[in-house]
C-alpha cells in the first residue's frame, strides 16, 4: 500500500482511500474521471488531426488533377506538398489512434 499527497490538503493518505481522511473530497473518483476527460479529449484531437490530414491529402489531389489535367511549375508543387503532407500525417495520426486505443483498453 503507497501514501500518496491529496490534491487539496496536501496531507498523506492511503493511494487506495478513495477519500482523503482529512478533508473528505473523492480522491480515487474524481482523479479517474479526469484520466477518462483527458483521454477522450486526446481521442476527440487525434480524430481532428486525422480529419485535417484527410483533406489536406484530397486537396493535394484536387490541386494535381484540376482541370483534368496534370498540373505544372508552382500548381503541382502545392499539390505535391499537400499530397505528401496530408498521406504522412494521415498515416502517423492513424498509428497514434491505434496505439491511444490500445493504451486505453
Ligand atoms: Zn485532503
Amino acid at each position: 500500500m503507497a501514501l500518496v499527497e491529496c490534491p487539496v490538503c496536501n496531507k498523506r493518505m492511503s493511494s487506495r482511500a478513495t477519500r482523503c481522511p482529512s478533508c473528505n473530497i473523492a480522491v480515487g473518483e474524481e482523479s479517474e474521471s479526469a484520466a477518462r476527460i483527458s483521454s477522450i479529449q486526446k481521442s476527440t484531437k487525434l480524430q481532428t488531426h486525422s480529419f485535417l490530414a484527410l483533406t489536406l491529402f484530397i486537396a493535394g489531389v484536387v490541386i494535381w488533377f484540376w482541370g483534368g489535367e496534370v498540373a505544372q511549375g508552382n500548381q503541382a508543387l502545392v499539390g505535391a506538398v499537400c499530397f505528401a503532407f496530408g498521406f504522412v500525417g494521415y498515416l502517423i495520426t492513424r498509428i497514434r489512434i491505434v496505439l491511444h486505443k490500445r493504451k486505453g483498453s
